[in-house]
């Protein structure tokens, strides 16, 4: 943290109670990147700071000048995404894409395609009755933008076209593998790839996912059983790009939404 007062537009991520009255908060500022901050004497009934310092706010925060922890010294709200708290599953949602964010982005390094991207899940999970869609759009785009954008066109080994009955999706391939090249790679490995199966219209799903326009996402008709192949899928890109902290963040969230 350098040494002058600054002011940005902040998400904020997660925090936890410290101290008697203060929170330690993680913040996403659009031009710093995320960093870790002491939102002082927040748990006061009075605090000027409590709506611009809630969980999933969209606020404008300034930082003091200081050597260590940011402190929080104004802070205003510009959404505090009263929708997310609704319900538990909202709730569950609105965490995990905290938990994400928090796991996929480096201390203090800009990242202002991730900010918008996250402001834009927030604002529009306020507003759905089925999360799905937007999860896994989330979670598409975050790879992308961390510079692991998944090509859903062809076999990643082989470059046939997706236009097959049946493939598999294989992050280390960047996106999918033919069911000759699993064959193949199986051999090569001496035992069978354990990778989700997904059908051609999952993967075009996958690919509308991460490249259409979010208006003509949530026009399309999704079954069951391309929504478990889908959530499959991503999960195995998840825990190959972010490790851990990726699938720890999806328990986390399957305790109160389940697929
Ligand atoms: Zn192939």
């Amino acid at each position: 943290m350098d040494l002058r007062a600054r002011t940005d537009e902040c998400l904020i991520l997660r925090g936890r109670d410290y101290n008697e009255t203060d929170r330690l908060l993680i913040v996403f500022s659009r031009s710093f990147g995320k960093m870790s901050c002491l939102a002082k004497g927040v748990r006061r009934n009075n605090s000027r700071l409590k709506a611009s310092t809630q969980l999933f706010s969209y606020s404008k925060l300034t930082f003091a000048a200081s050597k260590g922890l940011a402190v929080i010294t104004q802070g205003e709200a510009i959404d505090v995404q009263a929708g997310l708290r609704e319900d538990l599953t909202k709730i569950a949602c609105a965490a995990y894409i905290g938990e994400l964010l928090d796991a996929a982005l480096p201390e203090e390094k800009p990242q202002e395609g991730l900010f918008v991207l996250g402001v834009s899940a927030l604002t529009l999970l306020c507003s759905l009755d089925e999360p799905f869609l937007l999860l896994r759009y989330f979670e598409l785009r975050l790879l992308a933008e961390l510079g692991y954008r998944l090509n859903f066109g062809e076999c990643g080994y082989c470059g046939r076209s997706a236009m097959l009955p049946r493939l598999s999706a294989c992050a280390e391939r960047g996106g999918l593998l033919c069911d000759s090249c699993r064959s193949r790679m199986s051999a090569a490995y001496g035992q069978a790839l354990k990778l989700p199966t997904v059908s051609g219209g999952t993967c075009r799903l996958l690919d509308g996912l991460l490249n259409w326009d979010l208006r003509r996402i949530f026009t399309l008709k999704v079954t069951p059983a391309m929504q478990q192949e889908v959530d499959a899928a991503c999960a195995a890109y998840l825990a190959y790009f972010l490790g851990r902290p990726a699938e720890k963040a999806r328990e986390n969230l399957l305790l109160y939404y389940k697929v």
